[in-house]
């Protein structure tokens, strides 16, 4: 997969996708699974805004139960099974446990009742998924269970726990370009580090996007019927060049989790209320305490999530320290046994979401928890042009399914099943003779591309020297990324080719390494090099920066 930046600027396309967030890569695999010559442009890299900082869960819907939402409920399980089909071995299966208490809406019976209504729903959530996926029935356990698995909980009241099972994206940077590679080989034209910049309408219908090539400051423009803006939390900024009284504006809220370097509950991820009240007028229980969840990955732990608005232009978004310390401080008031430091804290993610409405001033900041499609031949009166307000995640291969529909059905063309109906795990056997980590890095991080990087270390053994022990990544793996998968930046190899640094800060040293293989293999200048190494231990520069000097 190359930039197809020659094609871009001479084809005219279906439909160009403008934004490679979760959404626009699903959409653009979706579009060119139904036969639409599609286009997908990023004005930075694949997933590098909010797509990257969730929390990674790939929610099976059973939350919605208490919004007595059903669609939303299979919308979310249909989303799950599309992850699980395109990038088996970066979803796994992790159970969640929440306590019980009292005889209330918190009870065991209420909760037993949920889990029980929620497996009859998804009765077929297994169905066409490989084996390894498999999602078991939920479960509760009794007091002496859960207290064995959270022992610093306050036992007041406490009865038992509820446990069900979600999916998690163990890498969701990878699970992102999953879909683009895929896209790729159904003949989607892409490009990274290209950026929309306006657009041509004629007589009332879009003609052209107007876009600029960051990587050179060269404008052009890209011919297409249609456009999709999956522009994440710059939605109000593209809207509001179509129309000209600037109008549109969903507020936005600055959502945060941490990463903090050690499991704590074990398996489990683990739901807990925190100290603060909140009300949620859509749901059937209206008031309660926010929910805190501590989930598992790699020998680590994500928590979260906090919400606060955001009034600043999207590109003005950074962490703080105080943003992280507030998380620290609810989560020892919550569970102070954890004692939990900032020194602790090895990562984080920051991203803007849609804000739900405040119908009076002392309502909650809460994320939007509905996503839309804006088709504005039907708002504004310009045909093809269609924007989306996304919310999660996890729906997206059901949101990409409604908006490609639209395009196909204005198109008048025909919409085909393009959901896996029978999965053949395809399992090519090949002669590795490789160390037990690196292929274990290779199989859980590349799935079925694994191979291609093989090949290059069976052409040039010299190709398997490691430029980190842990995770074991290999030279070949760097150059594969540059030359395939449309790595450009350093930050682009550590963050979201690698699984480097996206839970994790990576040593200096690697990174040095890894630098110094990109500017033979990109040919760059020394102050390019620098450029680089400093960018990419700014993202670090929040945390506990000494951890630079040792890790790896
Ligand atoms: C802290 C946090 C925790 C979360 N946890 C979860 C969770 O556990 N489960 C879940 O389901 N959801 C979760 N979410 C929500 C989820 O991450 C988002 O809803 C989702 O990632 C949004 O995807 P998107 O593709 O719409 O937007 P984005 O990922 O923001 O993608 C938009 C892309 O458009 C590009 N772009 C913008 N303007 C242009 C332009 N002019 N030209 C070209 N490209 C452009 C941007 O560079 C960006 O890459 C969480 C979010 C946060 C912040």
């Amino acid at each position: 997969m190359i930039r197809e930046i020659k094609k871009l600027k001479s084809e005219e396309f279906d439909v160009v996708i403008i934004g490679g967030g979760i959404h626009g890569v699903t959409i653009a695999r979706e579009a060119s699974l139904q036969g639409l010559k599609t286009a997908l442009i990023e004005k930075n890299d694949f997933g590098s805004s909010t797509s990257a900082n969730s929390l990674k869960v790939l929610h099976g819907g059973l939350r919605y139960l208490q919004h007595a939402n059903y669609k939303r409920i299979r919308q979310s399980i249909r989303s799950r099974k599309v992850f699980q089909q395109v990038a088996p071995n970066l979803v796994s299966n992790v159970p969640f446990l929440v306590p019980t208490f009292g005889f209330g809406v918190r009870s065991k019976f209420v909760m037993k009742t949920a889990i029980k209504l929620y497996d009859i729903i998804s009765a077929d959530r297994n169905k066409n998924i490989p084996n390894d996926n498999f999602i078991s029935n939920g479960k509760v356990l009794s007091k002496n269970e859960v207290v064995k698995i959270l022992p610093g909980l306050q036992q007041n009241n406490l009865t038992g726990g509820a446990v069900w099972y979600e999916s998690i994206a163990n890498d969701s940077e990878r699970l992102i370009l999953q879909f683009v590679l895929d896209a790729s080989d159904n003949g989607a034209c892409i490009a990274n580090y290209l950026k929309a910049t306006g657009f041509i309408i004629e007589n009332k219908s879009i003609t052209a996007v107007k876009v600029k090539d960051e990587l050179n400051n060269h404008e052009f423009e890209i011919r297409t019927k249609n456009i999709i803006v999956t522009a994440g939390p710059w939605l109000n900024e593209i809207y509001n060049s179509f129309v000209s009284n600037n109008t549109f504006n969903i507020p936005l809220t600055k959502a945060v989790n941490i990463v903090v370097n050690k499991g704590l509950f074990g398996n489990y991820a683990v739901g807990l209320e925190g100290t603060e009240e909140y009300k949620d007028r859509d749901a059937i229980i209206k008031r309660g305490k926010r929910l805190y969840f501590f989930v598992p990955l790699n020998n680590k732990t994500m928590i979260g999530t906090t919400y606060n608005k955001f009034d600043d232009a999207p590109d003005k978004l950074t962490i703080t320290k105080s943003d992280l310390i507030e998380i620290i401080d609810e989560v020892n008031s919550i569970y102070p046994s954890l004692n939990l430091k900032f020194q602790d804290i090895c990562f984080y993610h920051t991203g803007l979401l849609p804000m739900a409405e405040q119908k009076s001033p002392d309502d909650d900041i809460q994320p939007g928890k509905h996503s839309e499609i804006y088709d504005l031949e039907k708002t504004d009166g310009i045909s093809g042009a269609y924007l989306i307000k996304s919310v999660k995640f996890t729906t997206a291969p059901s949101i990409a399914e409604d908006a490609v529909q639209m395009v196909l059905q204005k198109s008048g063309k025909k919409i085909k099943k393009t959901f896996v109906t029978s999965y053949n795990s395809n399992k090519k056997k090949e002669e590795i003779d490789l160390p037990y980590d690196v292929q274990k890095h290779l199989r859980e991080i590349y799935g079925r591309n694994k191979y291609k990087i093989v090949s290059m270390i069976n052409n040039n053994k010299q190709l398997a020297e490691l430029v980190s022990n842990s995770p074991a990544v290999t030279i070949a793996e760097i150059l594969y990324c540059i030359r395939e998968e449309m790595a450009i930046s350093l930050s682009d190899i550590i963050l979201r080719r690698t699984g480097l640094g996206n839970l994790n800060i990576p040593s200096i040293n690697t990174i040095i390494k890894i630098a110094k293989i990109m500017q033979n293999e990109l040919k760059w200048d020394n102050s390019k090099l620098d450029y680089e190494i400093e960018k990419v231990k700014k993202i670090y520069s929040v945390l506990n920066n000494s951890l630079l000097e040792t890790n790896n």
